[in-house]
């Protein structure tokens, strides 16, 4: 008889424009380390300070990741944020996550140590900390110190009785979205920092140029 066993979800939020490679090994790395039984890409809708004239539709964004993650049974993509009207509050993802598969699914928030340090603008951070586990992983040219100096923060800042963030180490990817945008303007080539289907499907629609 099999035994009961809360369902483990991660969440991997993003603008993914485009996503790339740092973002699937990241996913991947958790999904193995924290043993969870799906991660679902969350593209979110564009908080107006970052928009570019550059940036991707939400739409297009989607498409990426879908090709992206579509060769992994255990990724999938969610439209949750990018459905939602006006702007993306984490808590307010992991309520309608706690909707959709259950009160006792346990969410996992997987994140960029850069990412992470945002947490002190998020709204309800205290309730964001009861409710989710947070994944930050490390990525080449950050300062772990630095999230170790404000870990404390976070917590005087949450109240939490246990501020859930855990350190997750990947290989050193120096791939970042915007970074991949420059190269494509400057038509240098992306080749194995995004999937070739992304690749592809950039090229294809002029993306980035
Ligand atoms: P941009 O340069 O436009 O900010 P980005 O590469 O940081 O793009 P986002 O969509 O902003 O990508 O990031 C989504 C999440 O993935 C964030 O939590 C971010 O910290 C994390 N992330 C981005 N790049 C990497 C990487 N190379 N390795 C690990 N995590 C990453
Ligand atoms: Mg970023």
């Amino acid at each position: 008889m099999g035994k009961l066993r809360t369902k483990r979800i991660g969440v991997m939020g993003g603008t993914f424009d485009p996503i790339h490679t740092g973002h699937l090994v990241a996913a991947e790395e958790a999904r193995i380390q924290f043993q969870l039984d799906q991660v679902l890409f969350m593209p979110s809708g564009y908080p107006p300070h970052k928009e570019e004239r550059n940036n991707l539709a939400a739409e297009d964004r989607y498409v990426m990741a879908v090709i992206a993650t579509a060769d992994n049974s255990d990724f999938k993509v969610s439209k949750m944020e990018i459905e939602r009207p006006g702007p993306s509050y984490t808590i307010d993802t992991i309520e309608q996550l706690h909707g959709e598969y259950g009160k006792n699914t346990q969410i996992f928030f997987i994140t960029g140590a850069d990412a992470i340090l945002e947490i002190l603008t998020w709204k309800e951070p205290e309730k964001v900390l009861r409710e989710a586990v947070f994944i930050a992983a490390t990525r080449p040219g950050y300062d772990l110190a630095k999230l170790e100096q404000a870990l404390p923060k976070v917590e005087k800042t949450s109240q939490a009785q246990d501020p859930q963030i855990i350190v997750m180490e990947i290989p050193a990817l120096a791939i970042s979205s915007t970074d991949i945008r420059i190269r494509i303007k400057e038509s240098r080539p992306i080749r194995y920092l995004v999937p070739d289907g992304v690749c592809e499907f950039i090229e294809k629609n002029g993306f980035y140029r």
